[in-house]
């Protein structure tokens, strides 16, 4: 049986997972200097529609004084700047953690080192081959990285082959964020592999004798030639 904390952890990273998905999704996520308004005041609705007891722990409110020190109120007064820093901050972590695991040296070595970004005051993060984090948290994203440190495998934060998503894979094969993408995911499989190329040839080829040699019936003059 999975211990509750454990069960805690993989809540709380679905959570910074959800929030990560706010920047990830948008086609353009500048860095938070050149971020315009429109796109900043979409990113505070999106938080704003998780219901405030789902919001990670340590987002708001534990580190007072810092940027990210939001009031924990629905209709609180929240900086959109700070906001848009934090997911922009989380997404780009998660991307370089990503890029780190795929690194082809850590098989090799063990071990790889990702570089997080510079909201993260140049912090970085031993990953393992065998899947383990270690972080050493400190400052406004701390929770953050001691989430992430629970993961048994943090391989399981992936990014859908489908859309731009992060999402937490349940199952060691999993490649896509939703039932609907995996479906999406194996169709286009199956397009590229040899059975799914022969199969659009022949449909091709089905087309083609359609459209140049329309069945007999409707050419009775050909076929009188
Ligand atoms: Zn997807």
């Amino acid at each position: 049986m999975v211990q509750k904390s454990l069960h805690t952890g993989v809540d709380d990273v679905r959570r910074w997972i959800e929030i990560a998905n706010f920047v990830a999704e948008e086609p353009q996520a500048p860095t938070p200097g050149l971020a315009d308004n429109d796109l900043l005041d979409r990113v505070v609705g999106r938080l704003r529609q998780i219901p405030l007891g789902n919001w990670p722990p340590g987002l708001l409110g534990r580190n007072p004084g810092s940027t990210m020190a939001l009031r924990m109120e629905a209709d609180a007064e929240v900086d959109p700047v700070a906001v848009y820093d934090l997911v922009y901050s989380i997404t780009t972590a998660l991307v370089k953690i990503l890029a780190g695991f795929s690194d082809p040296d850590l098989a090799r070595d063990g071990h790889t080192i990702a570089w997080l970004p510079h909201s993260f005051v140049g912090q970085a993060v031993l990953l393992e081959a065998s899947g383990r984090m270690q972080t050493l948290p400190r400052g406004d994203y701390a929770q953050f990285l001691n989430d992430l440190e629970l993961l048994d495998d943090a391989r399981r934060i992936r990014r859908c082959q489908i859309c731009p998503r992060f999402f937490l894979a349940e199952r060691r094969d999993q490649s896509a964020c939703s039932p609907t993408h995996a479906h999406t995911l194996s169709m286009r499989k199956w397009r590229d592999s040899p059975q799914g190329k022969d199969y659009a040839q022949r449909h091709k080829i089905n087309l083609y004798q359609r459209e140049e040699h329309p069945p007999a019936a409707n050419t009775p003059n050909n076929a009188r030639r």
